[in-house]
């Protein structure tokens, strides 16, 4: 690969500062490594080599010629690659008659209860053939990498059999993308219609599914959908004991609809990440903060559901880490555009706008526990960036979304324009 500088940056947002101090948590603008009129080398390993300020007088740009490529930002605000750290973007079947229901007044709830929901996705998604599972799959992800996510994790659970999660996750798997893919065996996401008992479901994902899952290396995660009604606490601790026994890392989703204890879960089983939170205790978000879990807001999909948003500024006051993710699927969440839901963190979630940038990069990188290449631009890690139609940080934090990154870069390579 050749070396290449952008040049004429007229912002850069490096992180810099998180990742030299391991900060997570109440983030702010000076943590962010903001540098204005800036440039950014990348070296021939498609790593960032370094990066200035004409400004600072201190860091004088390179010489051009020992560059192979050089590339004009225009003025225009780099920042690193979004990282999305919670979607569901392996799914068949269409769920827009969901919208109308719900435009009507129903609830999540009650959608489920008149056949919607997620049983509805879990017979679309066990009739698709893992070839067009990954082939739709292919298509969102192209999708997201267009509005800037250049990392993401992708979660199982609308298969709910051995058969169909192995084949979701093989979907997964196989999806082409430049971006990095991390993935979550979901498998408590729901009770299946056709089980017998919730018991001997759990059994079945626990005792077969798991081993499967590890012997095939298709997930890095388990994850459950910890809810009163779903799944109670004391329903996951088996499932969870053998995914640590495994070696899976754990996520939760953890008290949407109600505190059902779910905090405490993640604490006691070192989850690296609880998400959604609308009703976590404040005990709940402190043992989540002493355990080193990241908390991950999903504004989009108290949007999309009309349930309330997670109380964010609370959460940061707690100094609990905050990341920020879509929670893209089919059903409570249709919003896959990072940068928007970013924004709309900002007015809802009640976050800083310094921590919600960094929810949506850094510190969603230590959710994924890939904070040592990705998630900033410090000198060795990969040089995954956005070049934006926008001239800072705040022009493009009030943008809601609109106007899509100018280029897309991963490893150093361009990748979507
Ligand atoms: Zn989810």
């Amino acid at each position: 690969m050749s070396k290449k500088i952008i040049i004429n940056i007229g912002q850069l947002i490096t992180n810099s500062p998180l990742v030299e101090a391991k900060k997570t948590s109440q983030i702010q603008k000076d943590d962010l490594g903001i540098l204005e009129d800036a440039w950014l080398s990348i070296d021939q390993n498609g790593r960032v080599e370094g990066y200035g300020s004409s400004k600072s007088g201190d860091a004088k740009t390179p010489n051009l010629n020992s560059y192979q490529e050089v590339i004009d930002a225009r003025g225009s605000l780099v920042t690193p690659g979004l990282i999305d750290s919670h979607t569901h973007m392996v799914f068949a079947g269409d769920r827009s008659h969901e919208f109308l229901q719900k435009s009507a007044g129903a609830t999540y709830q009650e959608v489920a209860a008149a056949g919607g929901g997620i049983k509805y996705t879990v017979r679309e998604t066990r009739k698709a053939s893992l070839s067009e599972l990954t082939k739709s799959c292919e298509v969102r992800l192209q999708n997201s990498l267009r509005s800037g996510v250049t990392s993401i994790e992708i979660k199982s659970g609308y298969g709910l059999s051995v058969h169909d999660e192995l084949k979701i996750l093989q979907a997964a798997n196989q999806a082409v993308t430049p971006q990095h893919k991390s993935m979550t065996c979901l498998a408590l996401h729901d009770i299946p219609e056709d089980a017998d008992s919730k018991t001997s479901f759990i059994r079945e994902m626990t005792e077969q599914l798991l081993p499967e899952v590890k012997k095939q290396n298709l997930a890095d995660w388990c994850d459950a959908f910890v809810e009163k009604g779903y799944f109670e606490p004391s329903d996951v601790t088996p499932y969870f004991e053998k995914a640590k026994k495994l070696g899976f890392g754990i996520r939760i989703h953890a008290d949407e609809f109600s505190d059902s204890g779910a905090c405490q879960v993640a604490a006691d089983f070192g989850a690296a990440s609880a998400d959604h939170l609308q009703h976590g205790s404040d005990m709940g978000i402190e043992a989540l903060k002493s355990s080193g879990a990241v908390a991950t807001l999903l504004p989009g999909t108290s949007l999309c559901s009309n349930i309330k948003y997670s109380n964010g500024a609370h959460i940061e006051s707690l100094g609990c880490p905050i990341a920020i993710a879509s929670d893209f699927n089919p059903g409570s969440c249709q919003i896959m555009n990072l940068a928007k839901i970013l924004t709309i963190s900002i007015f809802s979630n009640k976050v800083s706008p310094w921590a919600a940038f960094a929810g949506v990069t850094w510190v969603g990188a230590n959710s994924m526990k890939i904070q040592k290449s990705k998630g900033a631009l410090a000198a060795g890690y990969d040089a995954d960036f956005l070049i934006h139609e926008h001239k800072s940080l705040p022009e493009w934090l009030s943008s809601w979304g609109e106007f899509l990154p100018r280029s897309v870069w991963v490893q150093g390579l361009q990748v979507s324009s």
